[in-house]
């Protein structure tokens, strides 16, 4: 079976220095917000090339924090891409806020930069955008967009840890960021984790008592905070695979361009992309008619494949509000796209055979 994801074996690589990482750290006793914490953050800021980094407890506590630090609420708009995983929205319904969702472009499935001005009125208060399957989103309209209306930029980097747009990393093309280390991410922990990465201080000092309980002095509660901290032994672990996170991100590019050249099957569309550095392939996602039949060829020839997503957020029970929206490119892609396997460990053989699978496939 070719496995959609081996994440024993993608973290088999770095055992011998997670081993030792969690020796040192039972050692000191200290397990939370600690130098683990420190050192991670801060290579994690320098990776993004962004001033500040705030580590957090998982990606959806991220984005919720940074909607909550800026103050936005109750009456509030935010602009988000109807195409995205359901934390992105739930991040802005959990503060209070309306979610205004776009629709994506077909070809990259990132939300289309030119249905976005029509969406903003005087509740708008911030554009969120999500680099998908790990695409950075084409930000240069988004950006006019933001300061002709004074909208903040938030990304959704949950999918895109190393992805560039223009020579700029994700986590440093809007205003702040929120980013998940979930074990199947590109940058993923043994756990739960994620992190805000931002150039604004005021921000990100916020958040890192937000994430406190509101405090920056033990027992001084300054704000009513929550408690969404990043665990000295996940830092531990994301600071030893950060250092390998290029070089497993090239690996999955290869996979891709051999996919890209090699499915030759009128029946499958291939993913398109604008630039080879945008992308960092979290996800591999095809399109094609009769997806379900397609999945289960392959799970019957050994390949397993995965669907991101099978139900688009609007159509969920519990967005009632959301359902009776029309979103018909949404709606396409999830009823056509599906994953084939990537990741850093797998072998040439398994793509060579995913590629000679598919081509057979009528
Ligand atoms: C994974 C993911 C999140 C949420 O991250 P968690 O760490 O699971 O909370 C948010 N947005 C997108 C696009 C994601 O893929």
């Amino acid at each position: 079976m070719i496995k959609f994801l081996d994440l024993e074996k993608i973290n088999n690589r770095f055992r011998r220095q997670i081993d030792k990482k969690i020796n040192t750290i039972l050692d000191k006793g200290w397990y939370l917000l600690g130098e683990e914490n420190e050192s991670f953050t801060e290579n994690f800021a320098e990776f993004c090339g962004t001033k500040y980094c705030v580590g957090v407890a998982n990606g959806l506590d991220a984005l919720n924090l940074i909607i909550k630090a800026y103050g936005f609420g109750s009456g509030d708009e935010i602009i988000v891409p109807a195409n995205t995983y359901i934390a992105s929205i739930l991040a802005v319904s959990q503060n209070g806020c309306t979610p205004v969702l776009v629709e994506p472009d077909i070809k990259t499935y990132n939300i289309n930069p030119d249905l976005i001005e029509e969406k903003i009125t005087e509740k708008t208060k911030a554009i969120m955008v999500v680099h998908l399957y790990g695409q950075a989103v084409q930000m240069e309209k988004i950006w006019r967009l933001a300061e002709k209306y004074n909208l903040k930029i938030i990304e959704d980097s949950a999918q895109a840890h190393g992805a560039m747009y223009k020579g700029r990393r994700c986590g440093n093309l809007g205003d702040a960021s929120g980013f998940s280390f979930y074990p199947g991410k590109n940058l993923g922990c043994l756990g739960d984790g994620g992190a805000v990465t931002t150039n604004d201080e005021v921000l990100a000092n916020k958040i890192k008592a937000l994430r406190n309980y509101g405090s920056n002095i033990k027992y001084h509660n300054i704000y009513k905070g929550v408690n969404s901290r990043l665990d000295e032994i996940q830092a531990a672990v994301l600071d030893i695979k950060l250092k390998e996170l290029d070089k497993d991100n090239e690996k999955r590019r290869e996979i891709s361009k051999y996919y890209r050249e090699n499915i030759k099957n009128p029946a499958i569309i291939l993913p398109e992309i604008y630039d080879e550095k945008a992308h960092v392939w979290h996800i591999f996602a095809i399109r094609t008619k009769e997806r379900d039949r397609l999945q289960k060829y392959l799970k019957d020839n050994g390949i397993e494949t995965l669907i991101h997503y099978p139900i688009p957020p609007h159509k969920q029970v519990c967005y009632k509000e959301l359902n009776n929206l029309s979103l018909p490119i949404t709606e396409e892609i999830h009823q056509t796209i599906l994953s084939l396997p990537i990741s850093p460990v797998l072998e040439y053989e398994e793509v060579e055979r995913v590629v000679e699978v598919i081509n057979r496939y009528e």
